[in-house]
């Protein structure tokens, strides 16, 4: 391709709300333009980037023997109502929904579980025709509360997503090994650094999830790592041990002690210097919606521990939680925010306490009056142990459950999520199979998504430098770069074209830069933007058919004979292809 030829237009400025290196960069270079908040154009070179990592995507799902099809984005509502994620996702807000002409409701898919297990439950009716494994790659549709990151945190942005489906629960996990493989492949061919962690199976329910994270510090995802063990597993999942305070030298009496204006940790560390914070409980208080219902729930956690909102939804099983506002907390404590505790609560709170609060005694909690703490309050002897159940958010220097190894924190991009679904979709929509014994059962399911949009964002977001974009070859837009340095020089014309003709023809994509009235040093610093990883520059030898051979990080720079850059370019690109 002949840049002059090319639609390629640079900005001088970054877009202000470019928060990390991948959107901005991706802007500047016109890869990507925004059309609303989380919705892009893909212009001609990012959609050259797309593809490529579509086609890894596609080559290895369909060497694993998946079949790739495509469902409609559009979806009606009773689907979901069958499903019963209808309520969850219109209550979060992530659902696009609308009504049509006739008056029936629609959304625009943000996943497809409903519209797959409609489709195999109408053709497939025997053990006979299982295992199957479907997917598409597809536009995707969620109505994000922060859209963000350019396509890393699209509205509108594209997936691959594939359904397994089995006749057994050991089948099932047969053909979700199978995809973890498929993901690794897919990841280590597009050329990131990744990590698969365990995840949380969030809305989309069910047993065994794993996300592949590839490493990146400005991850949205926290991740809890133990080096010497290998675990990794998402924040929202991530379990430690912790070691409780020790114990106080005396046993006091509780009492109630002003402590005017005190709403924080912090400002009660003032108060009281000798109380370690391990020895303070702060009581925290949610509204749990349930869909028909609301629930007060008020959870107890020490003070140098924060509360895991995931799991604590996922132990009441709530369609969402949000933490109590001024009015709620007032009504359930009878004290303004910053008193709340465990003792006098309102009847209909429902009080939880997180593992942290295990072998804490003599500590101090919330009041329930404003402007005051209980101090010296003992488990047992002053009120009952509530439930306790594991709602902590892992911190770094944690040790592992089972041994003595510490965890990091580190952060990454999910790029990939597997699910073994087991049957809450097949039972909840009917999709069962005669058995080989005659009997009729649901189908047991797995799910799989990449986000292909963000698989790219996340490739910059690792490769980059302060001059622009880095492209990991096998998924960049071409692979080679060739900077001729004076078009309309007859050496240089001839060459460069020799170049061009003889990459081409072996299937190596050049982006070949004969722009007349550009300076050599603009050139260079378009090459730098958009980062295609083989340069080749012809200039002032190309009579003695002498080029610049370079890679774009900056590796390997050296006069070399155009035939060996050109071999070496076609050997470079075919072994990134295998
Ligand atoms: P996140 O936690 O980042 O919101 P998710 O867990 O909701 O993502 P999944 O339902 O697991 O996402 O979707 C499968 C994949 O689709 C994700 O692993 C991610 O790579 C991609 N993806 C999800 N949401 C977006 C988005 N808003 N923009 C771009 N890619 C996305
Ligand atoms: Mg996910």
């Amino acid at each position: 391709m002949r840049l002059s030829e090319l639609l390629f237009v640079t900005l001088r400025e970054e877009p202000a709300d470019a928060e990390v290196r991948s959107h901005a960069l991706m802007a500047r270079a016109g890869f990507i333009q925004k059309l609303a908040a989380g919705i892009y154009v893909y212009g001609p070179m990012m959609w050259r980037v797309l593809r490529r990592i579509e086609g890894i995507v596609r080559d290895e799902h369909d060497r694993a023997g998946c079949q790739e099809m495509l469902m409609p984005a559009m979806q009606p509502k009773e689907l979901w109502v069958e499903s019963g994620r209808w309520d969850r996702y219109v209550s979060e807000g992530i659902l696009f929904h609308f009504k049509e002409r006739k008056g029936s409701e629609v959304c625009l898919g943000p996943t497809h579980e409903e519209v797959v297990t409609n489709y195999v439950r109408s053709m497939v009716q025997s053990h006979k025709q299982l295992p199957v494994i479907l997917y598409q790659i597809q536009t995707k549709f969620r109505d994000e509360i922060r859209p963000r990151f350019g396509l890393m945190r699209g509205r509108e942005f594209i997936m691959k997503d594939a359904y397994s489906f089995d006749v057994s629960a050991d089948a099932m996990a047969e053909s979700y090994a199978k995809m973890r493989e498929v993901y690794r492949n897919i990841f280590t061919r597009c050329g990131l650094r990744f990590t698969p962690v365990e995840a949380d199976s969030g809305a989309i329910g069910g047993s065994g999830s794993e996300e592949f994270m590839v490493d990146a510090d400005t991850g949205e995802d926290a991740i809890a790592v133990c080096r010497a063990t290998g675990y990794a597993a998402n924040l929202e999942k991530a379990v430690s041990r912790i070691t409780p305070p020790a114990q106080p030298e005396n046993e006091l009496a509780m009492h109630l002690e002003d402590t005017p204006g005190a709403k924080t940790c912090d400002a009660l560390v003032e108060l009281f210097p000798e109380l370690p914070l391990q020895r303070l409980l702060k009581t925290v208080l949610y509204k749990a919606s349930y869909g028909d219902r609301e629930e007060t729930v008020a959870v107890m956690c020490r003070g140098d521990r924060e509360i895991n909102e995931t799991k604590l939804l996922n132990h009441l099983g709530a369609v969402g939680i949000e933490m109590a506002d001024e009015n709620l907390v007032r009504s359930a404590t009878g004290a303004e925010v910053g008193f709340a505790g465990p003792i006098g609560l309102a009847d209909d709170v429902r009080l939880l306490a997180d593992q942290s609060v295990v072998g804490v005694q003599g500590f101090l909690c919330g009041g329930n009056q404003t402007d005051t703490h209980y101090l010296d309050v003992y488990f047992g002897r002053d009120l009952e142990q509530p439930e306790t159940v594991d709602f902590g958010t892992v911190q770094a220097g944690d040790l592992m459950v089972d041994s003595d190894d510490v965890i990091e924190i580190t952060r990454g991009i999910e790029v990939g999520h597997i699910f073994q679904l087991g049957t809450k979709y097949s039972e909840a929509m009917g999709a069962n199979f005669n058995t080989e014994a005659q009997t009729l059962e649901p189908m047991w399911m797995g799910c799989y998504g990449i986000g292909v949009s963000r698989v790219a964002a996340s490739a910059i977001e690792q490769n980059h430098d302060e001059n622009g974009m880095i492209w990991p070859l096998p998924i960049a837009p071409y692979a080679v770069h060739l900077v001729q340095m004076k078009a309309g020089n007859e050496a240089q014309d001839a060459l460069a074209q020799e170049i061009h003709d003889k990459l081409e023809e072996s299937g190596v994509d050049v982006l070949w830069d004969e722009r007349k009235k550009v300076s050599p040093g603009a050139k260079f610093k378009d090459a730098d933007l958009i980062g295609v990883p083989i340069r080749i520059v012809v200039g002032r030898d190309a009579g003695d058919r002498k080029v610049e051979w370079g890679l774009r990080d900056g590796e390997g720079r050296e006069v070399r004979d155009a035939d060996e850059a050109i071999v070496a370019a076609i050997q470079m690109v075919q072994e990134s292809r295998r």
